[in-house]
């Protein structure tokens, strides 16, 4: 059967999966949500025979179901290959009593790549087949992260063109260095001067700009964006449980059927929502273990039912889940209110407004999926130390941040379910943190010599992504104001 998308702010209106992703956001504000969630065709025996690839497949044809096989398979191929460091894609590995699932083998050794790898072809994809003969243009304000993985997802992207904003003196020098040496004929990097919002504010402004649009449709050129609430991500992100569980399978540590769970370290909720899909396919999961770092709005919400972002920002060494508003819970919103656009909409226009919005007694009792708590600073760096000291192996500081909630979850329930938690970094992304959680000695060292020290503690390779941005040459030096940016897109476009 046909997956339609709705969106969770409005009834009626319902796109098909090329016009979601080429849209991203719904025109009302709301996100795109499946009409329905698709099962598993495949038996879990049957998966365990399949390459990440073929897996894949398996999952994204059942969401993407107006994309041909062999559009689908191309767009597969093109995305996790040789970029990749392991033909496995994303390895499982077992480590003090938990498989951690790695999903930072990609081209920027996080887990974002899993799914901006493959996002740039489905865009493409997805204007072809709705006769969109203009270039893809992707606009990105960025405070690091997902500025790196977008370029090196678009990098020599026939039909696209990728223009990054980052705050000149508000990335980290490795941050900044992995960005500017970006190659690729269509990618611009450019430094503003100004903070992370003003970046954002001026690429919402360009956006925006109705004038500016009508000019770059007669050059043949439209906006689209790559940001986390596009189903192109966030149906990708389904696949590598489907792919964990069936490795496990496949290896005999568990039965057919025997329910896993999952501990995810969440931020803006993408991750933990494609486990919770998955699980709504017919995959064994248990429980949906949500991981919080010190900003814990979302264990907040899962024992209270109240959200409420009004609190004070904490800069921690988890930064990418460092964030008050997670956007993609609002298709979890959607979700146990039954599928009700209205009430969504009145709970997210309560967000917008007190910044706090309480759930219904009915919405709560349907989070039983869902086990949230957190860890703070201390406990995320013990973590770091205890495992490494145990069994040798690294964790990067957000997938610590999990371990420690997966270790009090077990503590308070007793529950001895296999457990796959989602390993969301490499720790040579955070390596600085990571080592002085193992010991503060390695503080006086400088970045790459951190790097070389983290790979002979933790005897793994430093990843091809920290070796090449030491001598790779500078491709990308622009900066501008911010009341610039404009003028700088104009000149890249030649408009
Ligand atoms: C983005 C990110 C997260 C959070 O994932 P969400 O899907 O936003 O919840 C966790 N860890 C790392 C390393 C990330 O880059």
């Amino acid at each position: 059967m046909d997956v339609l998308y709705h969106s969770t702010r409005s009834e009626g209106l319902a796109v098909t999966a090329s016009e979601a992703i080429l849209k991203g956001l719904s025109e009302d504000g709301g996100l795109f949500v499946p009409d329905h969630i698709p099962a598993l065709d495949k038996s879990l025996k049957e998966l365990s025979g399949l390459s990440y690839q073929e897996t894949a497949y398996e999952v994204m044809k059942l969401f993407l179901t107006d994309f041909t096989k062999e559009e689908l398979k191309d767009c597969i191929q093109k995305a996790y290959d040789e970029k990749f460091d392991t033909d496995e894609i994303a390895p499982l590995v077992e480590a003090e009593g938990a498989y951690y699932l790695e999903l930072f083998h990609g081209p920027t050794i996080a887990f974002k790549d899993m799914a901006l790898s493959i996002l740039p072809h489905l865009l493409t994809a997805s204007a072809r087949k709705n006769h969109i003969q203009n270039d893809i243009v992707i606009l990105t304000a960025t405070s690091g992260d997902t500025g790196k993985a977008a370029l090196a997802g678009f990098a020599g992207v026939e039909g696209t063109r990728i223009i990054v904003f980052y705050p000149k003196n508000g990335v980290s020098p490795i941050q900044e260095k992995q960005m500017v040496t970006q190659k690729g004929d269509n990618t611009l990097v450019v430094g503003i001067h100004g903070n992370f919002d003003d970046a954002q504010t001026g690429v919402k402004k360009i956006f925006g700009d109705k004038a500016l649009a009508a000019e770059m449709e007669q050059k043949g050129f439209q906006f689209s964006s790559a940001n986390s609430i596009n189903i192109g991500r966030l149906v990708p992100q389904i696949c590598y449980y489907v792919y964990a569980y069936a490795k496990l399978l496949k290896e005999g540590k568990i039965a057919e059927g025997e329910p896993i769970n999952v501990a995810v370290p969440t931020g803006n909720f993408g991750n933990i929502l494609a486990a919770f899909y998955a699980k709504n396919m017919g995959l064994p999961i248990g429980k949906l273990i949500c991981a919080s770092n010190e900003n814990k709005v979302l264990y907040d919400f899962f024992s209270t039912g109240v959200y409420d972002r009004n609190r004070e920002f904490v800069l921690t060494s988890s930064p990418s889940m460092d964030i008050l508003i997670s956007s993609n819970l609002e298709r979890l919103i959607y979700r146990i209110a039954g599928s009700d656009a209205k009430k969504t909409k009145e709970l997210m226009a309560a967000l917008g407004g007190q910044g706090k919005y309480e759930i219904t007694d009915d919405m709560k009792a349907q989070l039983s999926d869902f086990y949230g708590n957190f860890a703070g600073e201390e406990e995320t760096a013990l973590t770091i130390a205890k495992i490494y000291r145990d069994c040798g192996y690294v964790l990067d500081t957000h997938t610590a941040v999990a371990a420690a909630v997966y270790g009090k979850y077990k503590a308070e329930t007793k529950d001895e379910t296999k457990t796959v938690i989602a390993s969301t970094a490499s720790p040579f992304k955070f390596t600085r943190s990571v080592m002085n959680a193992i010991d503060p000695k390695y503080d006086a060292m400088d970045d790459f010599a951190l790097a070389d020290a983290l790979s002979q503690i933790a005897n793994v390779e430093v990843p091809k992504a920290i070796q090449e941005i030491r001598t790779a040459p500078v491709v990308h030096d622009k900066q501008c104001d911010v009341d610039q940016m404009q003028n700088v897109v104009r000149e890249f476009l030649k408009l």
